[in-house]
């Protein structure tokens, strides 16, 4: 059997299958026997107590996890979620059945409001499950402790699930659930975990099966064959062979930078310790997410210039914070949305709110002038050659030298020479680039295959802006996830990408490749990249190189 999904990164890994348990089952709902005050006390301890071990779980993790557990865990005690399950058990419900509803409820709404919001709502099943085995005194549905090396399978993993994986056991993943982008496939990537996700046919796999596990390819093979074991093998051992550490380039000298994927200021260092030459998209949502009020231009002057401190002498471009529809913070106006990725995001919500975005351009500059290192701001999600003129116009009222614009709207790639008639440079952003081309929801596990940057219509588009780049000679580079595959790494340079940046983690997999062609060689394997007819046909246009 060969089960298709969206591999991350390129491992192969070959193990049994271990299947996380089920969940545990709904609640009933007839009604309670004991006092609603006794029934309260009872959730109220297995609320505190689920806090609790996400507290300790965040304390012993450290690190990116921390903060998401660290959240999870305030969740578990918040005030108007205690009220719901108080009210529930005064109408006459179950500990249990009352935590299972106010979570449910919870999760419904954010289901509802789609995208970002509705990629939280698993982490609340996850809590219910949790805080529902307290009030029960079962064990949680967890990973499975064995002592032998295993292949994980599971619909979805909670961030707190992965978190603390024995990476000596869990040889790799699969989902049936979640795309490229959500919480398992970026934990995977960060941990170097062989993972594919969003396997529709996962749960067909039962305990004990033996798999092939390619992430590069995103296949699932049962029972694979000795050949197909060493084939996989094969290709693995050729992309393990590391250059040193240093700049990127390929093989005939030619020069791509190789750049960091940041979002916190504590991650510059290890950034820098794998190499990164600078950084090549700082996400700035971090600093506002969680906040009642904009942060003030003091908070963000202090943020930035520990950020520029960090790269002395080198090139780090800042993007503009990138809110609004799915990722909706209180202090921005607008309303609800059906269709909140293509709703008032990015641009299009700052420029409704843009004495915030005056605010982050202040801050930047000042923070510049105190610094050696070379900013370049971008702003997210820009149409066309009119949004481009506005932010760049406002970014020099700000004394900020270079202002580029972030090519992930289809229109940006179109218009790709209008707009880099006014923008310094273009950064592409694979990830949106790909939502937006292939009409499919980035966050969502059922479409999750459409997720899948070396489709030909994507590579396309970036072809017309790495033509528009080198006409005009101004610099294109890719800061969505396709950067840190290395295979679609040397494709993107054929297509006239100048640098790439990614996740710290895949520099060394990405420098590698980049030095075995030269650029005659990668615009020869562009062009048959661009003539396939399906992401898998371009694909295998590296893989059988
Ligand atoms: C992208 O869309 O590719 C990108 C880099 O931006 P984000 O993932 O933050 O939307
Ligand atoms: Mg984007």
């Amino acid at each position: 059997m060969r089960l298709q999904g969206v591999g991350v990164g390129r491992g192969v890994v070959t193990g049994p299958v271990l299947r996380m348990p089920e969940p545990l089952p709904e609640p009933s709902d007839s009604p309670r026997t004991v006092s609603a005050d006794e029934e309260y006390e009872r959730a109220a301890a297995a609320l505190r107590a689920t806090a609790l071990d996400l507290t300790e779980r965040a304390d012993r993790l450290g690190g990116e996890g921390k903060d998401v557990l660290e959240a999870q865990a305030l969740m578990a005690q918040d005030p108007t979620l205690l009220e719901d399950v108080r009210a529930r058990i005064d109408a006459s419900k179950t500990a249990e059945r009352a935590v299972f509803e106010a979570f449910n409820t919870f999760q419904q709404m954010l289901l509802s409001m789609g995208g970002y919001m509705a990629e939280r709502a698993s982490d609340l099943g996850d809590l219910s499950q949790r805080a529902i085995a307290h009030v029960r005194g079962v064990p949680m549905p967890e990973v499975p402790q064995v002592d032998y090396p295993f292949i994980l399978v599971a619909r979805d993993l909670a961030v707190a699930d992965t978190a603390d994986l024995d990476l000596t056991k869990v040889l790799g993943l699969i989902t049936a659930g979640g795309g490229p982008t959500s919480h398992t496939a970026i934990l995977a990537r960060s941990k170097s975990i062989v993972a594919v996700v969003g396997v529709a046919g996962a749960a067909d796999l039962d305990d004990g099966v033996r798999v092939l596990v390619d992430a590069g390819e995103g296949v699932v093979t049962t029972n694979p064959s000795e050949k197909a074991i060493e084939a996989a093998q094969r290709r693995l051992n050729r992309r393990r062979l590391k250059v040193p550490i240093g700049p990127g380039c390929l093989a005939d000298d030619v020069a791509i930078p190789l750049l960091a994927n940041l979002e916190r200021v504590e991650d510059a260092e290890r950034a820098r310790e794998l190499g990164a030459e600078g950084v090549g998209l700082f996400r700035t949502e971090f600093l506002f997410l969680g906040s009642e009020v904009a942060p003030s231009r003091e908070r963000q002057h202090e943020h930035y210039a520990r950020l520029l401190r960090a790269f002395p002498g080198q090139k780090v471009v800042v993007r503009t914070l990138d809110a609004g529809a799915d990722k909706p913070l209180p202090f921005l106006r607008g309303g609800p949305e059906t269709n909140p990725a293509l709703g008032l995001r990015g641009i299009r919500a700052m420029r409704d709110n843009e004495q915030i975005l005056r605010d982050q351009l202040a801050a930047l500059a000042l923070a510049a002038a105190e610094s050696s290192a070379e900013l370049w701001v971008m702003a997210p999600m820009i149409a066309d050659a009119a949004e481009t003129a506005y932010f760049v116009t406002l970014a020099r009222e700000y004394d900020l030298p270079v202002a580029g614009v972030m090519a992930e709207v289809p229109s940006s790639a179109l218009l790709a020479a209008q707009i880099l008639g006014i923008a310094d440079f273009v950064s592409i952003g694979t990830n949106d680039l790909t939502q937006y081309t292939l009409a499919a929801d980035r966050l969502l596990g059922t479409v999750a295959h459409y997720q899948d940057p070396w489709h030909p219509a994507v590579l396309r588009l970036i072809k017309m802006l790495g033509d528009a780049g080198a006409q005009s000679g101004r610099s294109v580079g890719v800061c969505g996830e396709a950067a840190a595959d290395p295979l679609l790494a040397v494709i993107l340079v054929g297509l006239g990408v100048t640098s790439l940046s990614m996740t710290p983690e895949a520099m060394a997999d990405v420098r590698t490749e980049l030095r075995q062609h030269t650029l005659e060689h990668a615009r020869a394997l562009a062009v048959r990249a661009l003539a396939a007819s399906t992401a898998g046909e371009a694909r295998a246009v590296m893989l059988e190189s």
